[in-house]
């Protein structure tokens, strides 16, 4: 069975009466090495690249993909993964997704809509204790809120059940995931990626990879997750844990400001938050101009703002 067959994928959609749905964001990928590429990068980790499908050092770490459409990739997951459990919205492919995964006794199929899960206790679920890497082709009408579904379901100060997320989506997205402060990508979602771990461009999908083709290229981006939450990543947070969690949630709030309003001046943007003069002042000690905008922040700035805004300058000299 090749399920990246052109001829094949059109004769199996149509032996089950289907065709792509553009409502649920279907490009099915028809070039092999995608999927192989994808799973392979998930099992190894960013910093490894791609290592020709070497399966999952650790055995006891599990996958979850999203939308698995045909099983295409979720054929490849199952050879590098103990544990696989696919979501898949449309009803219609179950029955499909019964057929070619027929040989994967290591998978199961959950035919729900990810947006409605409460992801916590799913993970518990079907996973208990053991350690999460999310995979996905992503649609694309819905990539930017199930990536940031995912990220919300990581609590601050603990070490996160899912340690990395691998996932196909268009190549502006890739772009916007791991794009400098201060650039043209930047934006609220990059920022918020960067509390929750590292993202990585790994490559690029051309249009014809896919069936039905997008309009768009395409790239797989890897997030890989702080190992033990937020303290790897930034100094001087609150050392008690639900202080923590308090603390990044304000300066969530702070971004979502900062980018909702992105005309204004950061000071004016969080002037909801506190006085002007007490943000100006965080500023000042940062040594960041009072008109400054968002955008030219990075996470650790606005880690660091919201910070110096609540410390009010004590302990700085
Ligand atoms: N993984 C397959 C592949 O690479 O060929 C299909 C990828 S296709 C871009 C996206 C898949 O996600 C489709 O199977 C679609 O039905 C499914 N999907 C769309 N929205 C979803 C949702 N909210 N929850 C779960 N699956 C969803």
């Amino acid at each position: 069975m090749n399920l990246c067959n052109p001829a094949y994928v059109r004769e199996l959609l149509q032996r089950y009466s289907l065709a792509p749905q553009k409502c649920f964001g279907q490009n099915f990928l028809i070039n092999a090495d995608i999927p192989a590429r994808i799973a392979g990068s998930s099992a190894l980790g960013a910093d490894c690249g791609w290592g020709g499908g070497e399966p999952c050092a650790d055995e006891n770490v599990c996958a979850l993909e999203i939308g698995p459409g045909l099983g295409a990739m979720t054929r490849e997951l199952s050879e590098l993964y103990s544990k696989v459990v696919a979501v898949e919205i449309d009803r219609g492919l179950i029955p499909v997704l019964g057929e070619t995964l027929a040989d994967c006794p290591n998978v199961s199929v959950v035919n729900e809509d990810f947006m409605k899960l409460d992801l916590s206790s799913f993970l518990k679920e079907q996973f208990g204790e053991r350690p999460v890497r999310v995979c996905a082709n992503l649609p694309y009408y819905i990539t930017s809120p199930i990536l940031m579904a995912i990220l919300e379901g990581v609590k601050p100060s603990e070490k996160p059940q899912v340690q990395s997320v691998t996932v196909l989506v268009q190549s502006e997205v890739a772009d916007r995931l791991c794009a400098k402060a201060g650039s043209g990508e930047y934006g609220s979602i990059t920022a918020s990626v960067a509390l929750c771990g590292t993202a990585k461009k790994l490559f690029t999908v051309p249009p014809g990879s896919f069936y039905p083709a997008p309009k768009v290229n395409s790239a797989v981006c890897q997030i890989t997750l702080y190992k033990n939450g937020i303290r790897d990543a930034f100094e001087g947070l609150p050392e008690d844990d639900e202080e923590l969690d308090r603390f990044v949630a304000k300066v969530k709030k702070m971004i979502a400001a900062a980018f909702g309003m992105r005309r204004k001046t950061l000071t004016n943007a969080l002037s909801g938050m506190a006085a002007k003069a007490e943000i100006e002042a965080a500023l000042e000690r940062m040594g960041l101009r009072a008109d400054i905008r968002g955008e030219k922040l990075s996470a650790a700035d606005f880690v660091r703002l919201g910070l110096e805004m609540e410390n009010g300058g004590d302990g700085n000299e």
